[in-house]
């Protein structure tokens, strides 16, 4: 989640989300009838929602289909942030929040179920150590940068490589110790990008989506159908990646999977919707979907750039789902 935490959201993204949709007033408005929130600190509150949402999503899809994954590693399952990485103007409310301070990565989510999760750690922890050696605060700079929180996050990553981790961080004032045991997971990064545009997309090394598109999506089930096609293109080796090995992360030979027809689009959202099956996630909502995708916005409502039309793939999804139905009601495994 190391993009940059830019000040300027654009209001369709702060609608959809349903966290600010009363807020029109330029000043200060009382939350919960009590507290006054600047306009600022709305936009953060919106924004780390959303991330936490997107790290949830990602967590579950990531561990529930490790062993289709042609890249792997050991997932502690947090969500990190740093006041750094914060544009000026949202910074000092980040720090107040999230007692961050620095380069040194905070909490900003723990899914339930994951690594720090069953290692007791919660949001808002500020991490101080990993196996004895510091981690390091940094100098106050006064622009968003990300160098020094990226170089404690590869140290946390490549102790994590090696197996369970000593952790020092600090909650409420006190500093505290904790043993996280990773779990093995996808080895990608799941990043939300603050942008207007409705899109998600993958490298080889993360997933991407933007706040506006994981905004668009009314509920989970919906958010893990957008992940899970992004991850369906590296579970299928799409565009010819092949790094790996960065950041403690493996390779792993993974099964070959049916082939479909159609391209790489229409074999992505096959998988996706597999994938999100797997990890749990309602995956008959995918139809409806994209019907309502393909309503809202007219560039998904045709076929361009190699993607089929939203009613299209709303019609081979419903294919799909009757093909997983199938495998659960006759016990054979869901493997696309
Ligand atoms: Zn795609």
């Amino acid at each position: 989640m190391l993009n940059r935490r830019s000040s300027a959201l654009v209001p369709a993204f702060l609608l959809l989300t349903g966290v600010l949709a009363a807020c029109g007033s330029k000043g200060p408005v009382a939350e919960a009838g009590q507290e006054m929130v600047a306009p600022a600190e709305q936009r953060l509150i919106a924004l780390t929602n959303l991330d936490q949402r997107v790290a949830r999503v990602g967590y579950r899809l990531s561990t529930a289909n490790a062993e289709l994954c042609p890249a792997v590693r050991n997932s502690p399952g947090w969500l990190l942030h740093a006041a750094s990485q914060y544009s000026p103007e949202l910074r000092p409310y980040a720090e107040t929040r999230f007692g961050l301070d620095g380069d040194l990565p905070g909490l900003l989510a723990v899914p339930e179920g994951s690594a720090a999760d069953l290692a007791g750690l919660r949001r808002g922890d500020l991490l101080l150590s990993v196996n004895g050696e510091a981690l390091t605060r940094g100098v106050a700079r006064r622009t968003a940068a990300f160098e020094g929180v990226e170089a404690n996050i590869h140290k946390l990553d490549l102790a994590l490589a090696a197996g369970p981790i000593e952790i020092a961080f600090r909650r409420d004032g006190n500093d505290q110790t904790a043993r996280v045991t990773p779990q093995r997971a996808c080895g990608y990064d799941v990043q939300l990008d603050p942008s207007d545009e409705l899109n998600a997309r993958a490298d080889g090394k993360r997933l991407f989506i933007t706040t506006a598109m994981a905004g668009f999506t009314a509920t989970d089930d919906e958010l893990a159908l957008v992940l899970g096609h992004e991850l369906a293109h590296h579970v299928l080796g799409h565009r010819g990646w092949h790094e790996a090995e960065t950041r403690g992360r493996q390779t792993q030979t993974v099964p070959a999977l049916a082939a479909t027809a159609g391209g790489s689009e229409r074999q992505a959202d096959r998988v996706g919707l597999y994938l999100a099956a797997r990890a749990g996630f309602d995956s008959s909502i995918g139809p409806a979907f994209w019907r309502r995708f393909g309503a809202f916005d007219w560039r998904v409502r045709y076929p361009q750039w190699g993607h089929p039309s939203a009613e299209a793939r709303a019609r081979a999804l419903e294919e799909v789902q009757a093909e997983i139905s199938a495998r659960r009601a006759s016990r054979q495994p869901l493997v696309p």
